[in-house]
């Protein structure tokens, strides 16, 4: 299933920089936090895993495309966008 989401680092993946979370898109999102889990897809992934920082799917927007990925991605804020960091069950 093809899905924009939102990974949420357990902690900075580097101290000195804010980065907490990873925005992406994918055809099939779950094969794809599969491969993040293990330290592909993408560079912070890769990065996180050799420092042994774990990662929530903190959000997921399925039927969400590269265009949402993009206007998500614009706004420069993921932490807003983020359940754990805003303490939100958006299941709710
Ligand atoms: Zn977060």
């Amino acid at each position: 299933m093809q899905a924009v989401y939102l990974l949420h680092f357990d902690r900075r993946i580097n101290p000195n920089h804010p980065t907490q979370h990873y925005l992406g898109y994918a055809s099939d999102v779950h094969r794809r936090i599969r491969q993040h889990r293990k330290g592909n897809g993408s560079r912070l992934c890769q990065v996180a895993k050799e420092r042994g920082i774990e990662f929530t799917v903190a959000r997921e927007w399925y039927l969400g495309d590269r265009a949402l990925e993009r206007q998500l991605k614009r706004q420069k804020n993921s932490r807003k966008l983020c359940p754990l960091c805003n303490h939100i069950d958006w299941k709710l």
